[in-house]
């Protein structure tokens, strides 16, 4: 399956939670979710008793959908977190979590997980002093994640960092707001993920 482009709050609607995909608006009021919408479609409408499977499918697709991203990457992630040494769970929250996307999101540098992508893309952050325009790229600890000093570069994350200054930044990460740029202190663990998820339940699913 293919990357949803669709309206991203419909998704937070279907998770029952927010899942932060629109910036400045998560926070307000205004946020479907806050106003307490139904589910979207059909499954809005019916009442059907939550089996085991379905409770893992659910966990799957709120972390899955959290990150933006397909099936099959989702899927790549957790063989490869299966693979290595430790407990698998913490394993796929660390490596979702240090995508560089998700870390120019997390350090304020854009207003939601969408446009890091993007921003990653058109080859506006550098890591370690090189450009680096792969969203899936992996941080590691000591790593320096800098906005380029090009263009608009810098002008268009001072916006955002306008707007996200309520947003904390997480602990395993330091943002050096004057000069663009945040450090990776450590990897992050299960309760460092950006939304709250039973990481047993998605491990589950996947070890049938
Ligand atoms: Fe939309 Fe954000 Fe609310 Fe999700 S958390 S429903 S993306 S406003």
């Amino acid at each position: 399956m293919g990357r949803y482009i669709g309206p991203v709050c419909r998704l937070c609607r279907r998770e029952k939670t927010k899942l932060f995909l629109k910036g400045a608006k998560c926070m307000m009021s205004k946020c479907p979710v806050e106003k307490g919408r139904k589910v979207p479609g059909a499954q809005g409408m019916r009442r059907r008793k939550t089996t085991e499977y379905g409770m893992q499918l659910r966990e799957k697709q709120k972390l899955r959908r959290s990150f933006g991203i397909g099936e099959k990457e989702f899927r790549n992630y957790f063989e490869k977190a299966a693979h290595q040494k430790g407990r698998a769970g913490e394993n796929l929250i660390r490596f979702l979590e240090t995508r560089l996307d998700n870390v120019v999101y997390r350090l304020g540098f854009v207003t939601s997980p969408r446009t890091a992508r993007q921003f990653v893309r058109h080859g506006h952050i550098q890591v370690n002093g090189r450009r680096v325009n792969f969203p899936g790229c992996r941080v590691k600890v000591g790593d320096i994640v800098e906005v380029r000093e090009k263009g608009t570069s810098r002008q268009r994350a001072a916006e955002s960092l306008e707007a996200t200054h309520a947003q904390i930044v997480p602990e395993w990460l330091h943002l050096d707001k004057n000069r663009f740029r945040g450090e990776v202190l450590r990897f992050p663990m299960i309760n460092d993920g950006r939304v709250p998820v039973d990481i047993s339940l998605v491990v589950g699913l996947y070890t049938k």
